[in-house]
């Protein structure tokens, strides 16, 4: 960067109060730094000038980095230009949307489906579109912030249950009259947990409180069920889910949001869903790209097979290396709890010094005391790599000293 250049005079405007709270935050272990990364095409990246292989990306399926994807996105761009121009309702609904919605209708199953800025806005804005201080929302404790922000904003009241308790969630239920509407809103498969929510209780509960159910699928599609729908194809409840939400920057690798459903919801979100009429439309490149990707998503079945089955058996490893992992993981997010963020940090450091990115995720991302390392496997990494990763966190898990003793080889 040129050190040389004018910084306007108003950045050095402070705020008073926060050179303290940006100390405290480093003193509790929760100051984020920010890195630059140069990704790599085979599930490797660059920083600082040192190769890693990728374990803390959410492209499961290496598909971000596809030939076919990208040639894709080249000639929407090179048709449609780099942006979008406005939002969907005024211009900014191009051919690419167009048939991207069409794309996702078949994927999904679904009668509808609408484009969001990403699955962040997705959430937000469906959450509070369909909901106002009328009604009650039951939020498992878990969910993602998008879905927790949603709830916030809706002005509805809020009821969360502990993480897929159901005896909690009926409990609620059971107790819960005088709404115009009870909604409620559950991740499918948990991001930082890596399980899956009780689909099959929560639609037996929403049948028996007449109670509408919202399932974001940010992590499950392409990844679970047998055609990559999602865990709510997995669990085998698909048609009794009436709200589901992904995002087209995880497995299907570009960026954006989307929400399936019947004519009727989506009409609705195409009048009340602020965070999509108040935003610029998706670049016709990630349509395009998104397209390509879910084609390839329905015709490689074994990209998510093959990743299932490397997550078993990565799991089976972390068994035998006697690593505490997240008991309920059932796909390529396997958490490993370590409760202190500092340590959660150090060993994501001593991963690093022998070749390995892994997320160290700590509070607000996951709750109090809850610190823990994120692994979360690819189909751009092959077995031999999987198994030297679960090796060397037994390594570093159980033996502290490792750095000094020098079991594993440095890179
Ligand atoms: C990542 C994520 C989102 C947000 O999706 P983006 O497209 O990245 O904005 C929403 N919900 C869950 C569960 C997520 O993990």
């Amino acid at each position: 960067m040129n050190s040389e250049r004018s910084v306007s005079p108003a950045n050095g405007v402070s705020f008073p109060w926060m050179p303290t709270a940006l100390k405290e935050l480093e003193s509790a272990g929760l100051k984020r730094s920010r890195r630059r990364v140069t990704p790599h095409a085979d599930g490797t990246c660059e920083i600082d000038g040192h190769l890693l292989k990728n374990y803390a990306s959410n492209d499961y399926l290496g598909l971000a980095h596809d030939p076919r994807v990208i040639r894709s996105a080249r000639t929407a761009m090179e048709n449609a230009g780099a942006g979008a121009r406005a939002s969907a309702l005024i211009c900014g609904r191009t051919d690419w949307h167009v048939l991207l919605e069409e794309k996702l209708c078949e994927f999904e199953r679904a009668e509808a489906a609408i484009l969001f800025p990403s699955g962040y806005a997705a959430n937000l804005g469906v959450v509070s579109a369909l909901t106002n201080e009328q009604d009650l929302i039951l939020s498992d404790e878990l969910n993602h912030a998008s879905l927790i922000d949603g709830c916030r904003l809706s002005r509805a009241e809020v009821a969360v249950y502990p993480h897929n308790d159901m005896n909690a969630l009926r409990a609620k239920l059971e107790n819960a009259s005088g709404y115009r509407q009870r909604l409620i809103v559950t991740d499918g498969l948990f991001s930082m947990d890596g399980d899956v929510a009780s689909l099959n209780e929560i639609c037996d509960l929403c049948d028996r409180y007449d109670t509408a159910l919202v399932v974001d699928e940010a992590h499950g599609t392409g990844v679970m069920g047998i055609h990559g729908r999602g865990a709510a194809e997995w669990m085998e409840v698909e048609d009794r889910v009436a709200v589901r939400i992904g995002t087209l920057s995880k497995a299907i690798g570009s960026q954006g949001g989307f929400v399936t459903g019947s004519h009727q919801l989506i009409d609705w979100l195409w009048n009340k869903a602020r965070t999509q009429i108040f935003s610029t439309s998706l670049t016709p490149a990630a349509c395009a790209a998104s397209m390509t990707a879910i084609e390839i998503i329905q015709n490689e079945p074994q990209r998510r097979e093959q990743l299932l089955t490397a997550a078993h058996r990565f799991r089976k490893q972390l068994r035998a290396a006697g690593i505490p992992y997240c008991e309920n993981a059932v796909g390529p997010i396997i958490p490993i709890i370590l409760n202190d963020p500092f340590r959660a940090v150090q060993i994501a450091a001593e991963l690093e010094h022998y070749g390995f990115l892994v997320g160290a995720i700590r509070p607000p991302s996951v709750p109090e005391g809850t610190s823990r390392l994120r692994i979360a496997l690819s189909f751009a990494q092959a077995d031999k790599v999987n198994d030297q990763l679960a090796d060397l966190l037994g390594e570093l898990i159980h033996n502290r000293g490792l750095r000094k003793t020098g079991t594993p080889k440095p890179r």
